[in-house]
């Protein structure tokens, strides 16, 4: 069964392995689509806006270019000066040219003979649409552009038949592609990264799985040992009955008795277990007022107990008010303290107890002068099942479950419990709870 669970949580790992790296891989293309959408956006826009800025007022463009390029033909000078009658509306960027072609697709004015915006063709298709053109320089190179083409009508130059507004982006393009490589490598550094992460989390998210599933199996393992000695013993008893059908229950008391005695302790252990198990979940200390006098009574109870087991038994009840705690986990947390103490002390014993109270806490102490507890074992006494002397423990009815389902409700009454040596031979066991007003 445990092979099984160990194939399935390994399965689990890899599954969350997916997951997580789904999940990253995802993540990761997103931001990369995204930032390399805003960064061509970013690019683009002030160029886009500038080009149909310029379409806007094309007519005033149209007229400076031509104007500028027939006085230019006529003086032999390159003036950048637009004639003074005439001035544009909109803002160009830097890098702006504009070629007016007339009906035939012939340029009207001259542009730059080193850029390629000589090879430049008129392309009527995608009026007043942006779109990219390439094209080779003098040297070779490719330059890419910007391009709008529009209609126009000018009144002064009636060749010009259209127009179109260019912006060479080739260094934006260079810069965008740089930009796109370190991006993109970034993006896979982190992507690779994310293997190790998603390794990582797989095994975290499985950790108190795993932990509680190991939980579980020892507490199975450890029940089922624990209720196999006792259940031996039911079935040996019972066969032997079974052998001699003539005989009387007179005659067979001692294995009556012994079988009642296997069943007794397999009630409590079902019982105790029953309680762990529940309690796992949490335990809600309901809490309420108890008076002095309900300490005095399990004093007196505990005070006949002890009679009966021939032990002697002094107690000290020094609360003088009543307190706020839940009344059944404390008296269970006291009796199974008393039970330890009873069981784990020589006959003729000394057991004491003692309650005090301040305003912020409850302090009940059991001491006994038995055997005491080694400071090894003073560690391990309040884990589940834990037994320092096995055999001696059985036969006295003890499963190692009394002090784990008394850590239990300590904790759940956020309290503490420990235990030192008694002088001079013997253990005291020390809970503090906190009280609330
Ligand atoms: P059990 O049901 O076996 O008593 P507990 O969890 O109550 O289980 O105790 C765990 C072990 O701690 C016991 O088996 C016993 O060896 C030891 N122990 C507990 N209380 C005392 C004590 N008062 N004196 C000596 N040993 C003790």
């Amino acid at each position: 069964m445990f092979d099984k669970l160990r194939r399935k949580s390994k399965s689990e790992n890899t599954s969350y392995f997916i997951h997580f790296f789904a999940v990253f891989s995802g993540i990761f293309l997103v931001m990369t689509v995204i930032i390399l959408q805003v960064m061509r956006f970013g690019i683009y826009s002030s160029v886009d806006n500038s080009l149909t800025k310029t379409v806007d007022n094309i007519e005033e463009y149209v007229n400076i270019t031509l104007s500028r390029s027939v006085l230019n033909s006529l003086t032999g000078e390159t003036s950048s000066e637009p004639p003074s009658d005439i001035k544009p509306k909109g803002q160009m960027v830097a890098n702006t040219h504009l070629i007016v072609y007339d009906k035939d697709g012939n340029a009207l004015n001259s542009v730059d003979s080193f850029s390629g915006l000589q090879n430049l063709s008129l392309n009527t298709n995608n009026l007043k649409k942006i779109s990219e053109q390439r094209a080779k320089n003098f040297s070779g190179q490719e330059e890419v552009y910007r391009t709008i083409t529009v209609k126009v009508d000018s009144s002064l130059y009636t060749d010009a038949k259209y127009a179109t507004v260019v912006v060479n982006t080739t260094q934006l393009e260079d810069a965008n592609d740089r930009y796109v490589k370190i991006i993109v490598s970034v993006m896979a550094v982190f992507w690779l990264l994310s293997v190790g992460a998603s390794v990582y989390l797989a095994k975290w998210s499985r950790k108190p799985i795993l932990e509680s599933y190991e939980k579980q199996k020892a507490f199975v393992e450890n029940a089922s040992h624990e209720l196999r000695t006792p259940l031996a013993v039911l079935q040996n008893r019972l066969e032997s009955l079974f052998r001699q059908p003539d005989t009387t229950i007179l005659d067979n008391s001692e294995n009556i008795a012994s079988s009642l005695d296997e069943v007794r302790n397999m009630r409590i252990l079902t019982t105790n277990l029953l309680n762990l198990a529940r309690r796992d979940d949490g335990i809600k200390p309901e809490i309420v007022e108890i008076k002095p006098q309900f300490f005095k009574e399990i004093f007196q109870n505990y005070q006949m107990i002890a009679e009966e087991n021939q032990k002697n038994f002094y107690y000290e009840n020094q609360l003088t008010k009543p307190i706020r705690m839940d009344k059944t986990l404390l008296k269970q947390l006291m009796t199974i303290l008393f039970d330890n103490a009873i069981k784990y002390s020589d006959s003729n014993g000394d057991i004491s107890m003692m309650v005090e109270a301040s305003d912020k806490q409850l302090l009940v102490k059991v001491a006994d002068n038995g055997q005491g507890i080694s400071d090894t074992d003073k560690s391990k006494i309040f884990d589940r099942f834990y037994r320092v002397d096995k055999a001696r423990t059985r036969q006295k009815g003890g499963f190692g479950l009394g002090l784990s389902l008394a850590k239990q409700i300590v904790d759940s009454l956020k309290g503490s419990i420990s235990v030192k040596d008694n002088q001079p031979k013997g253990s005291i066991f020390e809970v503090r709870l906190p009280l609330t007003k």
